[in-house]
């Protein structure tokens, strides 16, 4: 170390001394102090390899006090916080899919707050089952004989094929050997489960020959996978849930089909294409049907699976269920979700069904309220203007359905579209959008009505030179 540099780092504050400094500043009271010191000590020790580098002076005590604050301040209190979805994507994934229903936070509150009859029989004071406080509401909506939940859609698939397949044989087309986000690959878990895969057909075509050829005396199960998150357009042939089940029962074998979204409602009467629902599904014979909790349904996160009863019960024995069983949280903001359903009011309560199903005129007033709340210089400088747009479903659900949408466009190239959709990212609460042709586009069809005022805000402080 040259001795000028060795010098220059006498000028750093010790950590205590940084700390002391900082001890009075209101913004950090609510950052405990581990988390401080912690803070601190990386900001020391960057500083210090940056001028053992001979990459300049340190930073005087006062700059890197409000270093740290600043960067308290990004980090927050809490990591996991409220985002506001500016991207369009109803289901986004990343920004964690559905949200659930006021109902449902309500009896997240009222059963997370006191004790609850979670296995408690009331009427006996035996042991009950966690399962019987949605257990007559899935089978009343979807017309099938029993049901159970786990932990998501993943887990219903592998909980299946454990119980129905290990160590036999599964058909299954392989134009339906789908990888969804999040490593899920219908192939992997299969083989998880121990249960043998047995493809057949091609990827754009398959037909009931080719199902009823590969049954031998080791198949367990025909699986029927809703490609949810593509389509295959062109020369095609699937078979359907009905044929499906007629070859089945012909040869003696159960039939499950994995839905993926699994919509309650039929959503053709908002101008969405047409998708099998789960009633619809039921009804045609499938023995096992399974779903998401937080996809189409709006729930909350939670692999639903209905079927016969015969079959759902050796699921329900199946060791693995036990791993695999859901909180109470999950169960009380899935039977507030069904009961919407039940009682009718699932199109205006629930927000994935809201957002899906807005008219564009809504959206595009929603737009032009966020355009109206900027500062008439601001919008000028940013080029803002209202434009329409197209947005996505997401959560692999309905790939091919651009619904229409409004958008506040934003900056003038792509330096600063992207400097501005990295300033809201940072922001408080954090702002997600979609840069697209050198412009930020905030696409107000998943801004929620109470957070225009939010956003506007937000777009102002991101939008200071
Ligand atoms: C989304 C999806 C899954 C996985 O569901 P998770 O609830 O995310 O575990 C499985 N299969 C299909 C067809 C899907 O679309």
């Amino acid at each position: 170390m040259s001795a000028d540099r060795a010098t220059a780092l006498r000028g750093l504050p010790s950590v205590d001394q940084l700390l002391r400094r900082l001890a009075e500043r209101p913004e950090l009271s609510a950052v405990p102090r581990a988390r401080l010191t912690a803070l601190v000590r990386q900001l020391l020790d960057a500083e210090r390899k940056r001028v053992l580098d001979g990459r300049g002076a340190p930073a005087d005590p006062d700059t890197l006090a409000a270093r740290v604050v600043e960067r308290a301040r990004r980090a927050g209190v809490f990591s996991l916080r409220p985002v506001i979805n500016a991207t369009g994507v109803v289901l986004h994934t990343n920004l964690g899919r559905a949200l659930v229903s006021s109902l449902a936070l309500e009896r997240l509150a009222a059963v997370g707050a006191a004790y609850s009859n979670l296995e408690l029989d009331l009427a006996t004071k035996e042991r009950g089952s966690r399962y019987s406080h949605v257990e007559g509401l899935l089978t009343r909506l979807t017309g099938a004989e029993d049901a159970l939940v786990v932990n998501n859609n993943a887990a219903a698939v592998l909980l299946a094929l454990e119980t129905l397949a290990h160590g036999r044989e599964v058909v299954v087309s392989r134009g339906e050997l789908i990888e969804i986000g999040g490593e899920f690959r219908i192939p992997d878990i299969m083989r998880r489960s121990g249960a043998v895969l047995r493809e057949v057909g091609t990827t754009n075509r398959t037909h009931l020959q080719d199902y009823a050829e590969a049954i031998g005396p080791n198949t367990a199960l025909l699986l029927k996978v809703h490609t949810s998150n593509y389509r295959v357009v062109g020369f095609t042939a699937d078979v359907s849930s009905r044929e499906l089940v007629e070859l089945g029962r012909a040869r003696g074998i159960p039939v499950m089909e994995d839905l993926g979204s699994g919509s309650l409602v039929d959503l053709r009467a908002h101008a969405f294409p047409y998708e099998p629902t789960v009633p619809e599904t039921v009804a045609a014979g499938v023995d096992l049907v399974s779903f998401s909790g937080d996809k189409l349904l709006g729930g909350p996160q939670a692999g639903i699976v209905v079927g016969k009863q015969a079959i759902v019960a050796r699921l329900k024995k199946n060791p693995w269920n036990r791993a695999l069983r859901i909180d109470k949280f999950t169960i009380a903001a899935l039977e507030a979700t069904l009961y919407a359903y039940e009682a009718g009011t699932a199109l205006e309560t629930i927000p994935t069904l809201r957002l899906l199903t807005e008219p564009l005129t809504r959206v595009r007033s929603r737009a032009r309220t966020l355009l109206r709340r900027l500062a008439p210089a601001t919008r000028a400088r940013l080029k803002a203007r209202v434009v329409d747009d197209r947005a996505q479903v997401g959560g692999g659900a309905l790939p091919t359905v651009e619904l229409p949408t409004a958008a506040v466009a934003l900056g003038d190239g792509a330096a600063e579209a992207m400097r501005l959709d990295e300033r809201l990212r940072a922001g408080d609460p954090p702002v997600v959008g979609r840069v697209v042709d050198d412009r930020l586009l905030l696409d107000c069809r998943t801004v929620l009505s109470h957070q225009v005022a939010t956003l506007a805000r937000a777009l102002s402080a991101a939008a200071e030179p």
